[in-house]
């Protein structure tokens, strides 16, 4: 099914990032219904329209199915019971199974492995008891890490010698994890890339991601690694996309660890079933913005040029960060996004800003 221009999209997930997609929408002559549970969301602004409501309320899921065309996510921990529920009813892209293998650190580990791709060393722990095995198995400093719902460094914790596996165990809910050997990685980067209706498949070029206290603070594209790692991040994206039968954008998160031998190579993190941070650059610094490029994606139309439009650095307003917005909007090259958000909470993703130095 190809929309036509003038078709409302449902968005599950109010966030930045469904206000940047819905914005992105109004351009290329879409509107966008954005669904969510919170009483205040940043996407709310962008939207033509919006459904406050439980991701569980069917009620309302048939509603808003009702007054759209199509829909997509924002979110990657809605519920996949709702995506399967909205299957039923129109289309969902990309599909709720993607949504389902990456909500899960196991069975994610598990797909890309069984793709071929390197990750880390892994173990499935269901209970403490696993957990002891695991940790023999897989050795000291390794990661352990609830199964679902974790983000931003939640849901988590480094295994050092002494840790007390029993506390530890405990301390993340004492649900089904996984542990994670740890990888000694030079550089933290990302591939964005987008699968059309038809199986094309585009990536933009990778970017290069520094983390602090867990929450993304900056990107850098080109990243600075081996030419040679380009054809190969494609690669391993195209991979990923078809595996998952991938309709949208997708960002796809790499350790770069350097072999024996000295040669770099690409171990997979994770996948985000979604529009991703480390792709906020491409709004000023690529021909197509991962915004666009995601609503072309599912809507069935063309996919838009990647190309670069020099070297890039983008920085994250986290929590009080954004309280400089008047210092960065006197500055002439940058790029100011502020996503609506009335309380800086510490740890609280309030904006951005893009830097594109042109001609490099
Ligand atoms: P995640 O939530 O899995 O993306 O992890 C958040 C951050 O923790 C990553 O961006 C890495 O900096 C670090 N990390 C996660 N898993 C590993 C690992 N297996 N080895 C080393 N660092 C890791």
């Amino acid at each position: 099914m190809i929309l036509r221009p003038g078709a409302t999209v449902g968005i599950l997930g109010g966030g930045q990032l469904g206000r940047m997609l819905a914005m992105a929408a109004l351009k290329i002559g879409l509107r966008c219904h954005i669904y969510a549970p919170e009483v205040e969301a940043p996407a709310y602004d962008a939207a033509h329209d919006c459904t406050i409501a439980a991701y569980e309320d069917e009620a309302a899921l048939r509603k808003f199915a009702a007054g759209c065309e199509l829909v997509t996510f924002e979110f990657e921990n809605v519920p996949t019971a709702t995506l399967a529920f909205l299957e039923t009813l129109l289309p969902v892209r990309p599909n709720s199974r993607a949504l389902a293998r990456t909500q899960d650190r196991l069975t994610e580990k598990t797909f890309l492995r069984d793709l071929g791709l390197e990750t880390a060393p892994f173990a499935d722990v269901p209970d403490v008891g696993a957990l002891a095995r695991a940790v023999r198995d897989i050795g000291r400093p390794s990661i352990l890490k609830t199964r679902r719902g974790g983000y931003d460094g939640k849901g988590q914790t480094m295994i050092r010698e002494g840790s007390d596996l029993g506390a530890v165990h405990r301390a993340l809910g004492a649900g089904p994890m996984i542990l994670e050997g740890f990888v000694g990685f030079e550089r933290e980067v990302s591939v964005i890339a987008a699968r059309s209706l038809e199986g094309a498949v585009v990536s933009y070029d990778l970017c290069e991601n520094e983390h602090e206290r867990h929450i993304l603070a900056r990107t850098r594209v080109p990243a600075r690694v081996s030419p040679a790692l380009a054809p190969v991040a494609r690669d391993l994206a195209e991979r990923v996309l078809a595996g998952l039968d991938y309709v949208g954008v997708i960002g796809v998160e790499l350790f770069v660890a350097r072999s024996e031998d000295g040669e770099e190579r690409l171990i997979v993190n994770e996948i985000a079933p979604r529009v991703h941070n480390s792709g906020h650059w491409t709004l000023e610094g690529a021909e197509t913005s991962q915004f666009e490029q995601h609503m072309r994606a599912i809507a069935g139309w063309p996919l838009g040029s990647t190309t670069r439009r020099g070297v890039i650095e983008m920085r994250n307003l986290v929590g009080e960060e954004a309280d400089d917005w008047r210092d960065i909007l006197a500055e002439p090259d940058m790029s100011l996004h502020l996503y609506g958000k009335l309380h800086a909470r510490p740890g609280r993703k309030m904006g951005h800003v893009t830097r594109v130095l042109r001609g490099a």
